[in-house]
């Protein structure tokens, strides 16, 4: 086993890392450079990413198509305000976002990053009820076991066990929650499972203007894959009580999943859909909503008649030629048949680890695997046995996933999944 100096003193002593403390910090491993599949540190060992940066970087790391429409970009002009000017990289994107998005989402706004998208996806929801003088409807619904960013109101609809309601408590807005779904993806459909939503909705529609949620695969809120048939009654639900559907493809856009974007495994369309995370191929921080007309009009024909949100980098040309370019790399693959092969060998390699007396249950979709544990799991100490088995896997609480580039061959994913389950064998 490797050992190095895992940090900087300046990184410990000064920069803050996501969720952590800057007195007692996790370790943190000094990345020099990431190339494919392979995240290099700073003494040379290579190690294969498991974790796509956190659902990004779908063609890995160093793409040459990708920095090219970087470079090609970044001598044109990196970035205009978007009020009162326009540009080429955000109509391409927004033709480009039009073909593969169910058609009656027409209307897009960029924004900076997935929370903000939620941000204004929440507000869309509300600014439209307000158009249409239905002022009680401010609330929103969702699932328990969601996660939707880490801003107010996005916070607000995360799960309140795993999220951070306990820290922030009045602080939020209080939303409604239904159970997390219970019925997994490919198991057998049972009416029960939509009856406690069905029920939340039709006692508070009048006060709702949205349900949010993430279609099929819930992310960093458990990792839960849910049925279709759920998702499918969820949006008549919505329909039938005058409440819009805003589906959080954050994570599972662009292919994760199987599809395109989750939320064709059921064959609805949501009113609203942010989309983020892979979007820029992991280049970037760029996110957008995308609505219907319906939406975007009515909001346009009440009172002020404008939609309220304009970040700073709305539009940011680099990231949404880089957006451009990620897209048409994916869309000019077989992905589908590349997603198909990786969900087969997940299946196949990570079966054995239902047997392990540590492990509760294994589940794969897509190119996304997840172990869940009996007990969480001490993040630092696995952290640091992974590493030194050469792969990037980053658990949290009770679940060790991976979900790793698209581009990994099968040799690779052969060797993450090997140290995954070595690992978690060995874990008490
Ligand atoms: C990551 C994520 C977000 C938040 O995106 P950020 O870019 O981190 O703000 C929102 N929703 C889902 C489903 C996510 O996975």
């Amino acid at each position: 086993m490797k050992q190095y100096d895992a940090t900087d003193d300046f990184d410990r002593q000064h920069l803050w890392h996501p969720y952590s403390s800057i007195t007692a910090p996790l370790p943190v491993y000094k990345v020099r450079r990431a190339h494919g599949v392979f995240i290099e540190l700073e003494n040379g060992q290579r190690l294969i990413d498991g974790m796509s940066s956190w659902w990004c970087t779908i063609h890995g790391y160093n793409h040459p198509v990708l920095n090219e429409a970087v470079k090609t970009q970044v001598n044109k002009m990196s970035h205009v305000m978007f009020g009162g000017l326009t540009h080429e990289p955000a109509i391409a994107l927004g033709k480009t976002l039009l073909d593969i998005t169910a058609a009656p989402l027409n209307k897009i706004f960029y924004a900076d990053s997935g929370s903000v998208a939620v941000e204004a996806a929440l507000k869309m929801a509300l600014q439209y009820w307000v158009a249409k003088k239905r002022f009680n409807k401010t609330n929103f619904a969702t699932i328990r076991s969601g996660y939707h960013g880490d801003t107010w109101n996005a916070m607000s609809v995360c799960d309140p066990q795993t999220g951070m309601h306990r820290i922030f408590g009045n602080a939020l807005p209080i939303r409604y929650f239904a159970p997390a779904p219970q019925i997994g993806f490919d198991e057998e459909w049972n009416a029960s499972d939509i009856a406690p939503l069905a029920k939340l909705i039709r006692t508070h529609k009048d006060e709702l203007a949205g349900l949010i949620l993430e279609p099929i695969v819930q992310g960093a809120g458990g990792m839960r894959f849910y049925h279709p048939e759920y998702l499918r009654q969820a949006a008549q639900l919505c329909k039938e009580n005058d409440i819009l559907l805003l589906c959080d493809e954050i994570a599972t856009g662009f292919g994760r999943t199987g599809k395109l974007f989750a939320y064709e495994h059921a064959t609805v369309t949501p009113d609203i859909l942010c989309i983020g995370k892979a979007l820029t191929g992991g280049y970037m921080t760029l996110s957008a909503v995308m609505t219907t007309s319906a939406v975007a009009e009515t909001i346009s024909q009440g009172t002020p008649g404008t939609f309220m949100h304009g970040p700073t980098f709305m539009a940011n040309p680099l990231a949404c030629a880089v957006a451009q370019a990620s897209i048409k790399l994916l869309l000019s693959t077989d992905w589908k048949a590349k997603v198909r092969s990786i969900e087969t060998q997940l299946k196949r390699a990570l079966a054995p680890a239902i047997d392990f007396p540590q492990v509760e249950h294994v589940r794969v979709l897509g190119a996304i695997a997840v172990i869940e544990m009996k007990h969480p799991v001490d993040m630092a100490s696995i952290q640091q046995r992974f590493v030194a088995e050469g792969v990037w896997i980053r658990p949290f609480g009770k679940l060790v996933y991976i979900m790793p580039p698209f581009i990994i061959s099968k040799q690779e994913l052969h060797r993450l999944t090997q140290a995954l389950l070595k690992i978690v064998k060995e874990i008490e």
